[in-house]
């Protein structure tokens, strides 16, 4: 289907799904183990892109907010224990969000995801949504590798500002917890997210559920996969060469 111009013409006007499949709206994943920097990745591409930066933790986060059935609540109890939201319910607020905003964007632009999808159902489902709305030629998933031993030092070493969660250091002799963040906005804190105990269960639930979700992707083809052991910069060159929208 959608390969017979014939039957693109004969379908009429009615060829929404026709029209949507060869439109310019973009599915872009980017996902790696806990610290590997994807959600700077994330920002940078969705911003030089022009894309809508969908961080998964903070739209289920929104939706906790203003939501207080006890399914709710219990996922609130389940993100603080650093353990992943049940693979349904956060689907269900992806998929609301992400249609959402394909209409307000009326099939142009694309979305970056950082944080989606987490486990194996959400990437189906997840991929599911996008061939149907917008064709797997336009779904493009980014692995970002990082050796577990890099990542705990990097775990054991990150500050971040409390004012803005872009600015990330290593400490340092003039760096410590406390210190002013030397882009002069907040202070430099430790996260809960990586002491010790929270780094080892978040890497658990990243090899057992979020790895075979990444597995899936692949086998359709759709995933790149990037050194992460390099500098920023040179990080987001390889994944916008990879993915060769520029
Ligand atoms: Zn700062």
């Amino acid at each position: 289907m959608g390969s017979n111009p014939f039957l693109f013409v004969l379908s009429g006007g009615r060829c929404y799904t026709g029209n949507m499949k060869n439109g310019k709206f973009k599915i872009i994943i980017i996902q790696g183990p806990p610290g590997s920097g994807k959600g700077t990745q994330a920002k940078l591409i969705a911003e030089k892109l022009g894309y809508y930066h969908f961080i998964s933790s903070q739209e289920g986060k929104k939706y906790m907010k203003t939501h207080n059935d006890p399914e709710t609540i219990k996922q609130k109890e389940n993100y603080d224990k650093g353990l992943l939201f049940d693979p349904d319910w956060i689907f269900e607020v992806v998929k609301e969000k992400s249609k959402e905003i394909f209409e307000e964007k009326s099939g142009s632009g694309g979305i970056v995801y950082d944080g989606s999808p987490r486990t194996l159902y959400e990437a189906k489902r997840l991929y599911e949504l996008w061939d149907e709305l917008i064709g797997k030629e336009n779904i493009k998933a980014v692995k970002i590798n990082v050796n577990e031993n890099k990542l705990k030092e990097r775990a054991r070493n990150r500050l971040v500002c409390d004012k803005s969660g872009y600015h990330v250091f290593a400490r340092s002799e003039k760096l410590q917890p406390g210190s002013p963040c030397p882009n002069g906005d907040g202070i430099l804190r430790e996260r809960d997210l990586d002491k010790e105990e929270i780094f080892y269960t978040r890497m658990d639930e990243y090899k057992n559920r979020t790895l075979p979700g990444l597995d899936f992707l692949k086998e359709k083809s759709a995933i790149i996969e990037i050194n992460g052991e390099q500098s920023v910069e040179k990080v987001n060159k390889e994944i916008l060469e990879a993915l060769e929208i520029n």
